[in-house]
């Protein structure tokens, strides 16, 4: 009963073109909504930069970022997915209709029904040298995924966040020695994590410290601290080091429609329903605990269940 919908191009648009997108691009298009997905053009998701990936269920053997993502398509597209390579240039509700979504890339604007956000997020960076030339070789932004890399060797850990103290204390699992350099006398983390992280004995912390510059040949070899409170600068040995000073999302288009945390990641329902009656948001851009690439695709197909629930419940409206 869709006789009094205003004009549509799509039942759903889903920005993003990482995991969660393309997952979500698998449902939509064999569930045969007309589906449009748009990847950035100049952007790419974290996963293709991802070395080797060991922890996707299926894969024994692991699998490389990048051909994993194609794969991902490859499976989307045979269902008949449509994609298009633009920047998503602004997202708006159409003025002549409440249900229409407006959304703009390159000199296109496509109405849509839903919108499933899968725009990701990308790690901040600390800026120091070394940190881009180490990418790979010793600097890592996820320990889930290089952790095992690291067996009896010793890693350094930036930052005093929820995330550098639960990825320090993940690292004892592996590491010799685990030390968390933090440019403060007290961390951020909260109080538990701190109490687990203080009685690790694997741990070790430098107060005070911030990094200067991580050091290597060709992969890393220790990194370049300067205490805060003298201005000394030291050198400490390690193998890694992992980076975890906070993560930007890419939901500035969203801004103003949808309600988000105070970083800027999407609040969404345990249904992946964001405050904006359409907009669902799946996989890194989401506010959530663990963002991983089986999280994504899990957040992607939940976000379309949701997305057809909304359909037909439009559809059986009268406008
Ligand atoms: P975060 O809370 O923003 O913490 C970032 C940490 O990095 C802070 O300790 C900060 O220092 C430090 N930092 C920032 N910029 C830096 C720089 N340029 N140089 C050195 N240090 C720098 O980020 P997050 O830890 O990734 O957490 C993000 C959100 O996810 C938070 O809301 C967090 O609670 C949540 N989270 C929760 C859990 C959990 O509950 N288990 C786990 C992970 C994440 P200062 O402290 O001095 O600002």
């Amino acid at each position: 009963m869709q006789a009094n919908l205003p004009k549509y191009d799509y039942d759903i648009v889903i920005i993003g073109g990482g995991p969660a997108g393309y997952t979500a691009g698998i449902y939509a298009a064999r569930a045969g909504l007309k589906t449009l997905l748009i990847e950035g053009a100049g952007t790419v998701s974290q996963i293709t930069i991802t070395d080797i990936i060991e922890n996707y269920p299926g894969i024994p053997d692991g699998i490389g970022g990048f051909e994993l993502m194609q794969l991902f398509k490859k499976q989307a597209l045979k269902f008949g997915l449509e994609s298009l390579p633009r920047d998503v240039t602004a997202v708006k509700k159409s003025s002549a209709a409440e249900v229409i979504w407006e959304v703009t890339a390159g000199d296109k604007i496509y109405k849509t029904l839903c919108i499933i956000a899968a725009t990701g997020a990308m790690w901040r960076n600390l800026g120091v040298p070394g940190e881009s030339e180490f990418a790979g070789k010793g600097v890592s932004y996820c320990a889930t995924c290089d952790g095992p890399f690291y067996r009896n060797r010793d890693v350094v850990v930036v930052g005093g966040g929820d995330t550098a103290i639960q990825e320090a204390l993940f690292l004892t699992h592996f590491a010799k020695r685990v030390i968390v350099i933090h440019r403060r006398d007290r961390l951020r983390a909260a109080g538990m994590l701190q109490k687990r992280a203080f009685a690790e004995k694997k741990i070790e912390f430098i107060w005070n410290a911030t990094v200067e510059e991580i050091t290597g040949p060709e992969f890393v070899t220790g990194v370049k601290v300067k205490n805060a409170n003298t201005g000394v600068i030291s050198e400490i040995a390690a193998d890694g080091a992992f980076i975890f000073v906070g993560r930007l999302p890419y939901t500035e288009m969203f801004k103003g429609l949808v309600e988000m945390d105070k970083t800027g990641f999407l609040v969404t329902d345990e249904h992946l329903r964001t405050n904006a009656d359409g907009i669902f948001a799946a996989g890194d851009c989401r506010a959530k605990l663990f963002r991983q690439v089986v999280t994504a695709a899990g957040d992607g197909a939940n976000a379309v269940h949701s997305a057809e629930l909304y359909i037909d419940e439009i559809k059986g409206q009268t406008y």
